[in-house]
């Protein structure tokens, strides 16, 4: 296939929506953004064997590209609308590329959300997507806004991907939950509407949670309490990671969770339960924004537990 058979392929699949003026086919989209809104646009790139394992089933990387850039959004409360693909591809493979629209787009129509454009471009495999959504004017959720004396929250599992990576890096079988879990990240989009007005920060669970609290922590001037015994797990995780000290370094520095992680005030508490469940979210609350900085986890004992590696880096300091 030629790289225009490729665009025309994705051209005649990608859907739309009123505000796009105009979509796939010319030197650029134009799009129609609402009165009053402020648009909130993001940016990520997936690249094989280092966002998912190059063996990972086309539907699933196109389905877990399009969820990483939707959790973006979802972070700052942005009612997502539409994106733009950029594509390396090693070769002009037309079935690699339908099954790889087939989960992203089932994706996107969960989410009403248009595919605008993009680039196809041969290189080795990586997929950029950039996310636009919108929220009210002055209204989307930072990560900057925790105030001491908040609950921290999380929806979800935490671990569930990282578990699977593990079992993987180790050669083994992963398990089928767990694998699943990496390869379809759920974007807490919904979630995350609900909770506009009532969360005063939030943060998206990409590279595990000591390494995205913190940046709340650092950008908010404030510290937390964690108490690990409340960390929500799975029970495909607790089964196959029975050690509680290898269960937390996954839950707390695993990464790929992609669950919204989020402060509020303790009496909103019973608010955001409520709004959890009328969109199927469970949400739990882990620990506690306090005034003094620095992020302290506490053992079922009450002591100190230590986190060997906070999360992913792509470019960790060098050993000397
Ligand atoms: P240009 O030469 O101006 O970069 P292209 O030939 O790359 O134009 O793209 C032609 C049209 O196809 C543009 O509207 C572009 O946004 C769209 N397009 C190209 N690649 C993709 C892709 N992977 N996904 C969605 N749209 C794409
Ligand atoms: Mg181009």
């Amino acid at each position: 296939m030629s790289e225009f058979a490729l665009i025309d392929r994705i051209r005649q699949r990608a859907g739309t929506r009123a505000d796009v003026i105009l979509g796939i086919g010319d030197d650029a989209a134009v799009l129609r953004v609402p009165e009053g809104q402020d648009l909130v646009v993001s940016t990520d790139t997936l690249i094989a064997d280092v966002h998912f394992p190059a063996d990972t089933a086309a539907a699933d990387v196109g389905w877990k590209a399009l969820a990483v850039n939707l959790s973006d959004l979802a972070a700052m409360a942005a009612q997502p609308a539409w994106v733009a693909l950029a594509l390396s591809l090693p070769e002009a493979d037309g079935d690699w590329l339908d099954a790889f629209l087939d989960g992203f787009l089932e994706l996107a129509a969960q989410h009403d959300v248009a595919l605008i454009g993009g680039d196809t471009t041969r290189g080795p495999l990586s997929i950029t997507i950039t996310a636009h959504g919108f929220v009210a004017r002055d209204a989307a959720l930072r990560r900057s806004g925790a105030k001491a004396g908040d609950d921290v929250w999380v929806t979800g599992t935490l671990g569930d991907a990282a578990g699977g990576l593990a079992q993987w890096r180790r050669g083994g079988l992963m398990s089928a939950k767990l694998r699943h879990r990496l390869d379809r990240p759920t974007p807490r989009i919904d979630a995350a509407l609900a909770l506009r007005g009532i969360a005063h920060a939030a943060i998206d669970l990409s590279d595990g949670l000591v390494a995205d609290l913190g940046h709340v922590l650092e950008q908010s001037g404030v510290g937390a309490e964690i108490d690990l015994g409340r960390l929500p797990t799975s029970r495909p995780l607790a089964e196959h990671f029975a050690d509680e000290h290898e269960r937390w370094r996954l839950q707390l520095a695993g990464g790929d969770d992609y669950e919204l992680c989020f402060t509020a005030a303790p009496a909103d508490a019973f608010a955001i339960e409520q709004e959890m469940a009328a969109c199927d979210t469970t949400a739990t609350v882990i620990g506690r924004i306090r005034a003094d900085a620095g992020l302290q986890l506490f053992t079922l004992e009450g002591t100190d537990f230590v986190v060997p590696v906070a999360g992913f880096d792509h470019f960790p300091a060098k050993d000397a």
